[in-house]
């Protein structure tokens, strides 16, 4: 964990990994992974995420292939997740734990979490039994550390910790942009999480990457209050400079990015006050543009009966919103949006209920219809 004077240690998510085929996020590159997972190793750090959802369910095999069968158990940490939530029934979601033991080629989780807890998905984690269920796999020692994740505010969260104070740590959404804002509540659910003493593993320090493709008008004042630093490092550097973080997860997929988080994590200090109001002011240009706080979960999708392309949509629309780029956004819809178009949404609204970040998608894409078809 970081200490006053050290950030908090890099995690490697396992969500984002290079693919054979652009188009198939089955298509886990294992070659490449095995050289990411040396890089990430080889400076020192040892944590991995994963999830039984991620990469179209191949996100633990690629962990197995080149982690698992490559290392000795001892030398890193895994985390893994159980999504209640694509189970059919309780039998269904309580077989997901031993198909991840399976997957990931592993008799134990260093770190396990029920996946994705917030607004109408964590009655089903009651319903299917799966907090008594977890409960007695870590009495086996199939599990070591036993939490969740959530993407709610900090009064769900509560109500979430007042009901299982059992946990040992909870995963959080936290960066720079979402800190103060009041739909995502950043700091209000980190600050409860500490007044229960609980620590806690940081999820989108980079905003899903939009925090290292910021707006000229954002990134000049980062730019100009430290010249030659990565946008990166002033993401990373403000999630791992709070107290009782496990680590900060970054999605990786070039041995260069994994060089150059590994490198701050390593290497840099935690943010000063100085540089904390670098970053007050940042957020403050940014909160002045428009813009829609999508990042990439694709949640969204895996629900939506007409398959519309949302999160490639969201792109295009802040492609024109925040960089006034009409002709890249219009190429980008173009692109992507393929046969997922805005226009095809018949407004049922089942991805409003699951997005994370409470956007109001079923208006958003009536815009990007307007926009660019
Ligand atoms: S509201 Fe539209 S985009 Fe959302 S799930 Fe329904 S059809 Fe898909
Ligand atoms: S619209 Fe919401 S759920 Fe969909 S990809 Fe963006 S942030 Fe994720």
């Amino acid at each position: 964990m970081g200490t006053a004077n050290k950030l908090a240690p890099l995690g490697f998510g396992f969500m984002r990994l290079p693919l054979k085929d652009e188009n198939d996020p089955a298509s886990i590159d294992i070659e490449k992974t095995c050289e990411l997972v040396d890089v990430f190793m080889d400076a020192g750090f040892t944590y991995f995420d994963s999830a039984r959802g991620y990469h179209a369910g191949k996100s633990e095999w690629a962990l197995k292939k080149a982690l698992v069968e490559r290392y000795p158990r001892e030398a890193f940490t895994i985390a893994t997740k159980l999504p209640a939530w694509l189970a059919e029934n309780a039998e269904h979601a309580r077989a997901m734990f031993d198909k991840s033991l399976r997957e990931c080629g592993v008799a134990y989780f260093d770190y396990y979490l029920l996946h994705n807890l917030g607004e109408s998905l964590t009655q089903c984690f009651e319903d299917f039994g799966l907090w008594e269920f977890c409960a007695q796999m870590k009495a086996e020692g199939k599990i070591r550390k036993f939490g969740f994740s959530i993407h709610d505010n900090a009064e769900e969260l509560e109500r979430v910790l007042d009901a299982h104070p059992e946990v040992d740590f909870v995963q959080l959404q936290i960066n720079y942009v979402d800190w103060e804002s009041d739909i995502i509540q950043s700091r209000r659910c980190y600050e409860v999480c500490q007044a229960r003493g609980l620590p806690v593993v940081i999820m989108e320090p980079v905003k899903g990457g939009t925090l290292v493709k910021l707006p000229d008008a954002v990134a000049d004042v980062l730019r100009t209050a430290e010249p030659g630093a990565p946008l990166a490092s002033w993401a990373l550097r403000f999630a791992g400079s709070l107290p009782n973080v496990i680590a900060v997860l970054s999605g990786m997929n070039t041995p260069e990015m994994v060089a150059e988080n590994a490198a701050i994590m390593r290497d840099c200090p935690p943010l000063t006050d100085e540089e904390r109001q670098v970053i007050d002011r940042a957020r403050e240009v940014l909160a002045g543009l428009p813009g829609v706080p999508c990042t990439d979960c694709r949640y969204c999708m895996k629900g939506c009966p007409e398959g519309v392309h949302i999160n490639t949509i969201m792109q295009s629309l802040n492609i024109y919103d925040q960089m006034g780029d009409a002709h890249r956004a219009q190429e980008n819809y173009n692109w992507n949006a393929g046969d997922g178009k805005a226009s095809a949404c018949i407004q049922c609204g089942a991805c409003e209920a699951v997005c994370p970040q409470h956007i109001e998608i079923v208006s958003q894409l009536e815009r990007a219809a307007d926009l660019f078809e």
